[in-house]
């Protein structure tokens, strides 16, 4: 049996010995195996999209791991609907922010649909935000309840430009014959409603295929061609009236013209949990609206920031269109995200060795232990706190290698002959590793 070692050297020293055939993929590799997604962006009937069943030990191998940090959509990823009870989620969020994770609840909705839901008051020491009001606002909930962290106030200028360019939008579309309700003014955007007709006022997530051909019905026999025809029509128009930088996003029942969307969310998130050592590798970003719809980016898939490249993404959705190939696409709904959730405790109280965000420019792999290089190697992986320095040799015993461990100033021998004083060696156990062994050596460097 030949053995392979994973040493991860960072502010914790952690030696893996597995068999080869259950090693874990290298985090640097990892690319989440989404389904292929057509994007032609005309509006589409399929509706039977193979997905992934609600079960852990189906889901794509990206998803069978532990992640330090967990951000996702509220209304069709973690719960049906905003009259479900939420408790199941609240118990698995509070369980989970105990054991460490970050969380962050990404909405559209304001603060008091989320928390009146959710009611979660985690203790710590992960921490609760939630991203409200379509990018706009972030809430820390404690123990203490809900507090105000950020908020993106819109300009009297940029108020004015959202009204404007929201009536010519509408008129655009009226003059196509198109019926619509008065405009919804929100926090930040405003909203059209393009079917404001009895049997849509409110569809849940599962119905979004057939909220989408509807409206797309609905559009083409205008002569307005698809959803992504009217998101570049209320850009242009938002655009024209004065607003620098319009967001334009949809969920197939309405088009929503603001001044931020679900990334402004992930921005801030992806900063803060850089900021407590967890990088992109190590951040799981969850919806149900990861695809496009009507040819239209999909309104989740702005949470997948430029940051976030290296994360793993996953839609529980229906995607109606696919998803694109950097999203894993398993369906189920809340349930299945639930479980996701569930799968995701398990994993941190039965203590799954965590794993390292392999960023090529905060750390460094060396393969292998090469006995002519193996002193070079050791330097490179040194962990030193300014007094006390401790070579990067691997922690069970090779012939190649030879631990070391000095302390600054402390010396032996007098004049020509002192040296260094070698100290106790703390990181080597008594085991032997085999001589053919494959060693893979990680030093994770702190981020600033
Ligand atoms: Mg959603």
């Amino acid at each position: 049996m030949r053995i392979t070692v994973t040493m991860v050297l960072g502010v914790a020293l952690t030696v893996q010995v597995v068999q080869p055939d259950h090693l874990p993929p290298d985090p640097a590799e990892i690319a989440p195996n989404g389904l292929a997604a057509p994007q032609d962006g005309a509006v589409t009937s399929s509706r039977n999209l193979p997905v992934h069943a609600a079960h852990p030990q189906v889901w794509p191998e990206p998803l069978k791991r532990r992640f330090e940090a967990i951000a996702f959509d509220w209304d069709g990823t973690a719960v049906f609907d905003r009259r479900v009870d939420a408790s199941s989620i609240r118990v698995q969020i509070e369980r989970l922010t105990s054991l460490g994770v970050h969380v962050g609840v990404i909405s559209g909705t304001h603060v008091e649909n989320i928390d009146g839901q959710l009611q979660a008051r985690p203790t710590g020491p992960g921490n609760l935000y939630l991203c409200v009001n379509r990018g706009s606002e972030i809430y820390q909930a404690d123990s203490d309840g809900v507090h105000l962290i950020h908020r993106r106030e819109a300009s009297a200028a940029e108020e004015a430009a959202l009204d404007l360019g929201a009536q010519r939008c509408a008129a655009a579309l009226r003059a196509r014959g198109l019926t619509l309700p008065p405009i919804t003014r929100r926090f930040n955007r405003r909203k059209l409603d393009l079917i404001s007709m009895p049997g849509w006022e409110d569809p849940p997530k599962a119905r979004i295929a057939e909220l989408v051909d509807a409206v797309g019905e609905r559009l083409r026999s205008r002569g307005l061609g698809s959803l992504a025809a009217v998101v570049e029509l209320a850009t242009r128009e938002a655009r024209t009236a004065g607003l620098e930088d319009p967001r334009v996003t949809t969920d197939g029942k309405f088009v929503e013209i603001g001044v931020t969307d679900k990334s402004e969310s992930l921005h801030w998130l992806m900063e803060t949990w850089w900021g407590c050592g967890i990088g992109p590798a190590l951040v799981v970003i969850a919806g149900d609206e990861m695809g496009p719809l009507g040819g239209a980016r999909g309104s989740d898939h702005y949470m997948i920031v430029p940051e976030a490249q290296r994360a793993t993404a996953l839609s529980v959705g229906v995607e109606p269109e696919g998803v694109p190939p950097d999203v894993a696409h398993i369906g189920g709904g809340p349930a299945a995200f639930l479980t996701f959730l569930e799968d995701q405790t398990v994993r941190h109280e039965k203590r799954e060795l965590p794993r390292i965000d392999v960023d090529p420019l905060w750390s460094i792999t060396v393969t292998g232990a090469d006995h002519k290089l193996e002193r070079v190697h050791q330097v490179l992986l040194t962990l030193a706190s300014g007094t006390v320095g401790s070579g990067g040799a691997p922690c069970l015993r090779h012939p190649t290698v030879t631990p070391t461990v000095f302390v600054a100033g402390a010396f032996e021998g007098e004049r020509d002959e002192s040296h260094l004083l070698a100290c106790p060696i703390w990181q080597e156990t008594s085991t032997m590793l085999p001589r053919d062994a494959e060693v893979r050596r990680v030093l994770d460097a702190p981020r600033p």
